[in-house]
């Protein structure tokens, strides 16, 4: 199985340079190969092939010196992907390639990592041509096991993208496993009997932002107030939005450290839309992004992720029994095996055997 750790990596100054140079040069030979090869087939009917690009390279140092500040392996790996791209369009599985504009193009690749030690410096990364860049590794990870080193930059920052592979998902012997509920009074209810709470700091701030938003409706159009009452509105749904963030990645970790294989039902399918709280569509949108977090995670950190097929499992035991229960029953008893337990958690079980 593949993986992709991502960490955040600090340049200094110099470093940004050298790399902010690296992905433009990457980027002009990509677009120079494409063109290349479009004009080779509109003139001989055939365009070279990606070795024949890459046995250029001397010539293309000599014509342009720049290009002997780039890794070369870094350099093959952009024709490679122009290469990719080209036969992913020749195999019906994308469309015909093109030009890549500079916002579109920021990133470079190692594709052979493991051809050099990268990480002899404790809390650095080698990169080839650029230096011993600080990395922000806020988890442990097998340095050894790193194959391939992707440069990014997103957002005004800089990361790398660290691909190793690691034993086969069937060969790591699943025993810690997990099914998880989300629901409206319980964030999420856990098999192993667990529950996560709302935070209530949510609920205050909320309603804080509703009576916020209340009062900026009331505000004339255009007028001073209304504008100082907007600003106001806007801080604090930033923070409740940011707590939120922060709430849900602290809850997601906790889980996916704890088990390797995670169930979950497909929400996007699951009706939730029947209830009549005033926060749903902020606990909606929570739901969603605390799955996405999980499943996430579970790649980051080599775990199963599973998502079972949705419906039916607040009103089923896993005995198999169907016991039905309205909103206001909170436990879950079931008459002919006998259990007796939380609803959610209950549900939480079902969702898990379904995984299995
Ligand atoms: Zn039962």
């Amino acid at each position: 199985m593949i993986i992709v750790h991502r960490f955040h990596i600090e340049p200094t100054k110099e470093q940004e340079q050298k790399l902010f140079e690296t992905v433009t040069l990457c980027r002009r030979l990509y677009n120079a190969a494409f063109e290349q090869r479009e004009i080779c087939y509109r003139q001989k009917g055939r365009s070279p092939s990606c070795t024949s690009q890459k046995n250029e390279f001397p010539e293309l140092k000599k014509e342009l010196p720049e290009y002997k500040q780039v890794n070369v392996q870094v350099l093959q790996d952009c024709l490679q992907r122009l290469d990719d791209a080209f036969q992913r369009f020749f195999n019906g599985l994308a469309g015909y390639p093109h030009y890549k504009g500079r916002d579109y193009y920021r990133f470079f690749t190692y594709p052979q990592a493991d051809k050099q030690d990268h990480f002899k410096r404790p809390g650095y990364i080698y990169l080839p041509k650029i230096g011993y860049v600080k990395i922000k590794a806020h988890f442990e990870f097998d340095p050894s096991k790193v194959s391939r080193i992707n440069v990014k930059y997103h957002n005004g920052k800089w990361y790398v993208n660290l691909t190793s592979e690691i034993q086969e998902a069937g060969a790591i012997e699943i025993v810690n496993k997990v099914g998880i509920d989300v629901g409206l009074l319980t964030f999420a209810a856990i098999s192993d009997g667990t529950k996560i709470d709302n935070p209530k700091y949510f609920r205050k701030s909320e309603k804080k932002l509703a009576r916020l938003q209340r009062r900026l409706s009331r505000k004339k159009k255009g007028s001073n107030n209304r504008g100082k009452a907007k600003t106001k509105a806007t801080r604090l749904h930033d923070k409740i939005a940011n707590q939120r963030k922060d709430f849900l990645h602290k809850a997601s970790y906790s889980i996916v450290q704890k088990y390797n294989l995670i169930a979950v039902e497909n929400l996007s399918v699951k009706n939730m839309v029947k209830n009549r709280y005033l926060s749903k569509s902020i606990a909606d949108a929570s739901w969603g992004k605390f799955v996405d977090y999980l499943e996430y995670k579970c790649l980051k950190f080599g775990k199963v992720f599973v998502k079972v097929p949705p419906g039916g499992t607040s009103q089923t035991c896993v005995c198999g029994a169907h016991v039905p229960k309205d909103l206001s029953m909170r436990m879950h008893k079931c008459t002919k095996c006998g259990l007796v337990a939380d609803r959610d958690v209950v549900s939480a079980m079902v969702i898990l055997q379904r995984a299995a």
